[in-house]
């Protein structure tokens, strides 16, 4: 797929967990790679410390990425000390992000202004919450992109395609309003159609 857009623009990959969102972000990345463009990949810290990592895919397929704690963790690495990105020698041709739906809203003028930069800007993340609800900026960041893709993962329960995540906790549905962080539970997510996904109001 090459790209239709020639100047800076934002593109947007989303669906529940399994769809290959990762998997198509590398896809994209390794093809920029092969064309020598300068690329920078960057994806949520567990920890808050920025350091050398990898974006990987469920399949175990891998490229370089760089672990950050936030957007203006990634703010910092691009620029030079101003407050607006300038398209510059430095400035990556490509800037990927995956797991998006981690960081907070200020990603949103981040994307913008990177593109207006004519940055070439691939991000990746879950377009909703286990309850299926509009995760976070991704509204947002869905109206202003130039290019969405939304994949489907495969329905554990039939087959189906999967728009969404269905949580688990200790096996069972989980609650609408269950805490993110339920403490001493075992945790789990599945791929799910509209029909098998459950929410326990
Ligand atoms: P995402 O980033 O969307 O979570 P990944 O790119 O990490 O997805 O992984 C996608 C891969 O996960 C698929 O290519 C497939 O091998 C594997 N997989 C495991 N469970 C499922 C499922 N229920 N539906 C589709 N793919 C699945």
């Amino acid at each position: 797929l090459k790209s239709p857009y020639s100047g800076g623009h934002l593109e947007v990959i989303v669906g529940p967990m399994f769809s290959g969102k990762s998997e198509e972000l590398i896809r994209r990345v390794t093809r920029a790679l092969i064309a020598r463009q300068r690329v920078q990949v960057f994806k949520p810290a567990v920890d808050d410390r920025y350091h050398e990592s990898a974006v990987a895919s469920h399949t175990g397929r891998t490229v370089g990425a760089l672990a950050v704690g936030d957007v203006a963790d990634i703010r910092a690495h691009l620029s030079g000390e101003g407050p607006l990105l300038q398209a510059s020698a430095e400035m990556p041709d490509v800037i990927g992000i995956d797991e998006i739906q981690f960081f907070g809203s200020e990603l949103v003028p981040l994307a913008l202004e990177l593109a207006d930069a004519g940055v070439r800007v691939i991000l990746a993340g879950l377009d909703l919450d286990f309850r299926a609800e509009p995760f976070g900026c991704m509204p947002d960041l869905l109206a202003r992109a130039e290019s969405v893709e939304k994949l489907t993962a495969i329905c554990t329960q039939c087959g189906a395609p999967a728009t969404r995540s269905q949580r688990l906790i200790s096996g069972r549905p989980a609650r609408f309003d269950d805490p993110v962080v339920l403490v001493g539970a075992q945790e789990s997510y599945e791929a799910r159609c509209r029909l098998h996904h459950v929410v326990i109001h």
